[in-house]
């Protein structure tokens, strides 16, 4: 392709809101066969919404303590999950019954004393004197978290719980008080309006879609499921997600990542083509060849097409 011809597609592509940062990944753009999709804030909206708690032990009528706990516990985190949390607790939720008891005030008084992030994982936090966890599975293991034995649940009800809420889409967290389990915290998020069609005319051009997530296997399944992706990456990593590229660059494909946030950087540079969600992080951003402005999927699709016809154009 011409330089002038690539200018002109570039400057088409700006103003329908897609921003090309070198003449190089347009001409890339062209070969790309693979695309793959971050799950959270890129097929869907990203600001998930607390759908479910599902309290054991001797928590059962207490849940508005807990939810305060989780919410204090997870006010430092930065996670669109720790964010459905602290809302749900401040600004009330959709789960009937729970109102949070003496959740943290905005002076930061209530905050965790001690706080550690686990990136892919979860939080250990100090809360008014309670070891709280918050986090996936593997979070849990780790630290030797037993079964309450009050009320006679067994670990069955916790996976019954968390299969419940994966088989619906939504994201199951653990949660564990001073060495106890202590609840199930569901969370959904909404897919964007547009994923499914733009997933979908990408699949008539010929192109894999992969969805890949540090999310649990069921939920990404089920996601996937609705948008019509059939190809999952879950539990993966965020140091882990890059190798996942690269694996399908070894198997020969010209692979187009798209994501918006810190965690994909490093997946957004491997890439042949790397795609930024407009409004997701800067990190993100810095690290994309293009970004797409209004968020919508479909930027993607709209690139692929001006990409192809440029370079048919010149010949
Ligand atoms: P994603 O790819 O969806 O952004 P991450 O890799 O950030 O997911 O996290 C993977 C999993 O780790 C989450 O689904 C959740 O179970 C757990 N997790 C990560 N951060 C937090 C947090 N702040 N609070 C609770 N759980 C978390
Ligand atoms: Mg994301």
């Amino acid at each position: 392709a011409t330089p002038l011809s690539i200018t002109i597609a570039t400057g088409k592509a700006a103003t329908l809101g897609i921003l090309v940062r070198s003449a190089q990944a347009l001409e890339t753009a062209a070969d790309v066969d693979t695309v793959v999709l971050d799950k959270t804030g890129t097929i869907t909206q990203g600001t998930p919404q607390l759908v479910g708690f599902d309290v054991f032990g001797a928590w059962h009528g207490r849940e508005g303590e807990l939810l305060a706990l989780a919410a204090d516990a997870e006010r430092n985190s930065e996670h669109p999950l720790a964010a459905a949390i602290v809302r749900a607790a401040d600004e009330g939720s959709a789960v009937a019954g729970i109102d949070a008891v003496g959740a943290g005030s905005d002076d930061g008084a209530d905050d965790a004393a001690e706080f550690t992030a686990i990136p892919g994982r979860g939080i250990v936090a100090t809360v008014r004197g309670h070891v709280v966890i918050v986090g996936n599975a593997e979070l849990v293991d780790d630290h030797d978290v037993g079964m309450p034995d009050a009320a006679g649940e067994s670990v069955d009800d916790v996976f019954a719980s968390i299969d419940r809420h994966a088989a619906l889409g939504h994201t199951p967290m653990l949660m564990a008080v001073d060495g106890l389990l202590a609840a199930v915290i569901a969370v959904a998020d909404t897919v964007k309006p547009d994923s499914k069609q733009a997933i979908a005319a990408l699949r008539a051009r010929g192109i894999d879609v992969v969805m890949l997530t540090g999310d649990n296997q069921d939920t990404a399944r089920a996601i996937a499921h609705d948008v019509g992706v059939d190809h999952v990456i879950a539990e993966v990593r965020p140091d882990a997600k890059a190798d996942e590229i690269a694996r399908l660059q070894a198997d020969g494909h010209v692979v187009a990542m798209v994501g918006d946030g810190i965690n994909d950087a490093p997946a957004l540079v491997r890439a042949n083509v790397g795609f930024a969600i407009g409004g997701g992080t800067d990190v993100a951003i810095e690290s994309a060849d293009i970004t797409l402005m209004n968020g919508s999927l479909a930027g993607v699709v709209t690139a692929i097409d001006l990409a192809h016809a440029t370079m048919r154009n010149i010949g």
